[in-house]
């Protein structure tokens, strides 16, 4: 097997998943416990190193997005439940029965469909209270009657998701208000006609920082969980590295680069590092003030991202040389660059950028403990 520090690397510091899961498990109410979002390979942390890990520090529900995914977790050995989040078809119910999935019902039509395979599954009911994505319309008492007469599925949960709850504004505030009370009455009207919800749960990440804790079973804790975003207490769980592949130095008025992007205003040193957009980084992240960590100083990507490489202006950080390892997302001394930056510099989500982190990066876990 090749290092898998020899071209462009991700480290996963599974003490820092430890230290957020015990974290985010004490703002929780009592007797709810933290669900584990591992979806997209845990947002690019590895679904089963994360599972193992969270397992030993008790955590005993995970959620995934599809039946592979669950699949996946239950042959690595993972115990206790797994939803599935995502739509599962009718014909997979044997599969989610053979594996003691827990699949979640996106409509009544759904339910009927996973009901009329004749399989014995359980499930979670999702009820829309106001994303209008997944989910039995919260208030519909008729539907919730029919599923839970259907005769094949055992219903151990009912959920919802928020879609406002990572905003502060009162509009949104508000909003995410009207989505508890819809659901809290939901779950109620169950109680009263003498359904049991099982396992009740509604805060994800943003529910979890922005609202006080919740009279649920379950909070299902994602991007919160991998310390990707801005809250004090969490650690970043996952750094990104790569090697300084070589060094050159420019003439002033010399260019470089696809497109010849970039110009050298003086004479410049530029490395030019083994990691590109087919890793995942955003390609327009040099044109949106992306920087990397070398040597314990930071330094600006210029030019045009390639597919496997990147420049990055080295002039004035002296001794840089071939091999050396680059920062892109972590920490070097006093400095960090986190993703919620990288997210920012491109518009997006930290979310998305970690779950786009390429296949091909090499692993190293930091198992700790
Ligand atoms: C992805 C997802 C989560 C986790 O969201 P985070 O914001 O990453 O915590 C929770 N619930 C559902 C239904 C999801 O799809």
């Amino acid at each position: 097997m090749t290092d898998p520090k020899s071209r462009a690397w991700k480290e996963i510091d599974l003490d820092a998943l430890a230290h957020n899961a015990r974290t985010l498990q004490g703002r929780l109410a009592p007797g709810c416990d933290l669900m584990a979002v591992v979806k997209a390979d845990a947002y690019g942390h590895g679904a089963v190193p994360v599972a193992k890990r969270l397992e030993q520090e008790g955590v005993t529900a995970f959620a995934a997005a599809c039946l592979e995914e669950g699949i996946a977790l239950r042959q690595s050995g993972v115990k206790g439940l797994i939803l599935i989040l995502g739509y599962t078809p009718w014909k997979a119910a044997p599969l989610l029965a053979r594996w003691h999935l827990t699949q979640t019902v996106a409509d009544e039509e759904h339910g009927r469909s996973l009901n009329d395979a004749g399989v014995p599954i359980r499930v979670h009911l999702a009820l829309d209270t106001g994303m209008h994505r997944l989910g039995i319309p919260a208030e519909d008492t008729a539907a919730l009657d029919r599923l839970y007469g259907m005769e094949h599925l055992e219903v151990t949960g009912v959920f919802s998701h928020l879609c406002v709850s990572d905003s502060l504004t009162p509009e949104d505030r508000d909003y995410t208000q009207a989505q508890l009370d819809r659901f809290y009455a939901a779950v109620d009207w169950l109680r009263q006609n003498g359904y049991d919800p099982g396992a009740v749960h509604i805060q994800a990440s943003g529910g979890i920082l922005n609202l006080p804790p919740q009279p649920c079973d379950y909070a299902r804790a994602g991007i919160a969980l991998y310390g990707a975003v801005k809250d004090e207490g969490l650690r970043p769980v996952l750094a990104v590295q790569a090697r300084v592949a070589c060094v050159r130095t420019l003439a002033a008025g010399e260019r470089a680069g696809y497109g010849l992007e970039f110009h050298a205003e003086r004479e410049a040193r530029l490395a030019v590092l083994t990691i590109g957009y087919a890793d995942g980084l955003p390609r327009q992240l040099p044109q949106s003030g992306g920087r990397v960590l070398l040597h314990g100083q930071f330094c600006p990507m210029v030019g045009r991202m390639c597919m496997d490489q990147l420049f990055v202006d080295v002039t004035d950080v002296p001794g840089v040389s071939p091999g050396d390892a680059a920062t892109m997302i972590g920490q070097e001394g006093e400095l960090e660059i986190r993703v919620t930056e990288l997210a920012q510099r491109c518009g997006t989500i930290p979310n998305e950028l970690l779950a786009r982190l390429g296949s091909r990066l090499g692993w190293v876990i930091h198992r700790g403990k």
